[in-house]
């Protein structure tokens, strides 16, 4: 019965993951001339899909982490945001299906019929297919979820499923997920003696976007733009030291003084690939520093010394702050 713990853990990563971005973007209808019906229909469903139904998602996860527990209707989010429950879908103009159940799970529908069909978020994962820039993110997603079915699964059979499409049978899964970058269902292989699975996507190229043994994820870091905004949370750093030298003729003991100081509020903004504060050292007399990205992987995003920030998988890219040396 030790696997019924891990989909808790689980569960929690992923409303994290799913909440990181509270979104506003309540995209109004408005008034415009749109007489092509095709773009008009383009055009609600984008409203729909991204403007409402994840809005929503949103709001459900917001809820879930003030009460611990879903709402009980759509009219609950009033709590979080009045706006969300005057939400309906711009080509029927009626109020988005809802349903909760006692095992924590919540699905969020359009209330259109046939088509087109809006589709649907079932445990904040989108029915539709994710942007490329949402790709590895969206098949992590899925693996995990997955996961969690795997370990309902155990839970109710002592064993884990033959395949993936056992736990589409029992309910546990709308869907065999596919990761969104190939359109390949996600890979499942079990070993019944061990009580022992594996689930990978089957991205044929390396690296592909991790697997998860036993509950236990083994992802990549994304990539995707995060070596820029890493970049640029070290220069932020950097010149943060440079002000807290200029003022106080040494740098800092800890990185958490520049913040006490008032030099830089945001010293404890992390990494965004591995979401872990940087990794910060200075020599005891406080005349020299480093400060390194905390990405365990190679080549990883580099590092700060002494004002010189090299960047990890271009090392020609080097930014220099000097401190500023005040006479005594
Ligand atoms: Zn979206
Ligand atoms: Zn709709
Ligand atoms: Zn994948
Ligand atoms: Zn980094």
């Amino acid at each position: 019965m030790k696997y019924i713990a891990r989909p808790v853990f689980l569960i929690s990563a992923l409303l994290f993951i799913s909440c990181g971005t509270p979104s506003d973007g309540l995209l109004d209808p408005g008034t415009d001339s749109l007489n092509d019906s095709h773009t008009r229909g383009v055009r609600d469903a984008e409203i729909c899909r991204h403007g409402n139904m994840e809005a929503l998602s949103d709001g459900v996860c917001q809820f879930y982490g003030k009460y611990n527990q879903y709402p009980g209707s759509l009219d609950d989010l009033a709590a979080i945001n009045p706006r969300l429950c005057s939400l309906t879908c711009p080509t029927c103009s009626l109020q988005y299906e809802y349903e909760t159940d006692i095992n924590d799970n919540f699905l969020i529908r359009c209330p259109l019929p046939e088509d087109p069909d809006h589709g649907f978020i079932d445990n904040g994962l989108p029915s539709w297919p994710p942007d490329p820039s949402n790709w590895q993110q969206a098949c992590q997603n899925y693996m995990m979820h997955t996961a969690s079915a795997c370990a309902m699964y155990y839970g109710k059979y002592n064993e884990y499923p033959e395949d993936l499409q056992d736990l589409v049978d029992e309910g546990y899964l709308p869907v065999v997920y596919q990761c969104p970058a190939c359109n390949i269902p996600l890979h499942y292989t079990r070993d019944t003696l061990e009580a022992s699975y594996t689930i990978h996507c089957p991205l044929p190229s390396d690296p592909t976007h991790g697997y998860i043994i036993d509950g236990i994820a083994f992802f990549p870091p994304d990539t995707t733009g995060s070596e820029e905004a890493c970049r640029s949370n070290m220069i932020c750093l950097a010149t943060a030291m440079a002000m807290y030298y200029g003022k106080y003729n040494e740098y800092p003991e800890e990185l958490e003084d520049l913040g006490t100081s008032g030099i830089y509020e945001y010293w404890y903004t992390p990494c965004p690939a591995c979401g872990r504060m940087y990794n910060y050292w200075t020599d005891a007399e406080g005349q020299t520093y480093a400060i390194y990205c905390p990405l365990p992987w190679d080549p990883g995003h580099g590092s700060v010394y002494d004002g010189m920030i090299s960047a990890g998988s271009d090392r020609a890219a080097v930014v220099t702050i000097p401190p500023v040396r005040s006479i005594p």
